[in-house]
């Protein structure tokens, strides 16, 4: 979406797709109408929303290694605070497109040491049921799918339990809200 002194955007928009813009009601996981046809880039790039302007993810800020650009890698990597700590998320441009990927797992496993890794695929962003996965600093890894909660450790899995009601419908009144307020966004802009 923009560029910093040491690397630029260059051919890849996957942010564009893949990331939620609630001024333009656009959820996550679908491309941007604004996206230029004719290659790379913001076909509004000078009017475009703040939030656009200020994004940064994490290889354009100039972590991980520079042929990890996100185009590249498969995945938009951002470091999301949690309470007082850091959660490294990784939005996959493609169901299982993280098993698929060596690179990907091997930067997993590097920030697994110091921060949960939060793995979500967007195919269907405001679907309460989307799974995702948890990979735990501790070697644990929480896959959560609908109601579901199964635990790993050393790929088998040691617990299964479901969500709290509370927890789950909290996530369902959130994302609800989610979609309600992008489908406002949307039409407005189409007023
Ligand atoms: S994902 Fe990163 S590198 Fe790609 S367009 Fe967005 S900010 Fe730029
Ligand atoms: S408005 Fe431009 S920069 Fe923002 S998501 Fe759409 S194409 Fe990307």
């Amino acid at each position: 979406m923009s560029a910093d002194s040491a690397r630029i955007c260059g051919a890849c928009s996957l942010c564009c797709t893949l990331l939620r813009v609630d001024e333009l009601g656009k959820p996550g996981g679908t491309p941007c109408r604004n996206q230029r046809s004719d290659g790379p880039g913001c076909g509004i790039h000078v009017t475009r929303p703040s939030i656009c302007r200020a994004y940064r993810c994490l290889w354009l800020q100039g972590s991980l290694e520079q042929q990890d650009r996100p185009d590249r890698l498969g995945a938009v990597l951002d470091l999301r605070p949690v309470g007082e700590s850091l959660r490294l998320e990784v939005k996959l441009a493609e169901p299982g497109g993280f098993d698929a990927s060596p690179r990907l797992r091997a930067i997993a496993e590097r920030y697994r040491g110091s921060m949960p890794v939060r793995i979500t695929d967007l195919a269907a962003p405001l679907d309460p049921d989307a799974p995702f996965r948890v990979l735990l600093p501790n070697g644990e890894e929480q896959r959560v799918a609908g109601e579901r909660v199964t635990l790993l450790r050393e790929g088998r899995v040691v617990a299964e339990r479901r969500l709290p009601w509370l927890e789950r419908r909290v996530r369902r009144l959130l994302l609800a809200w989610s979609g309600f307020r992008l489908r406002r966004a949307a039409r407005r802009r189409g007023a």
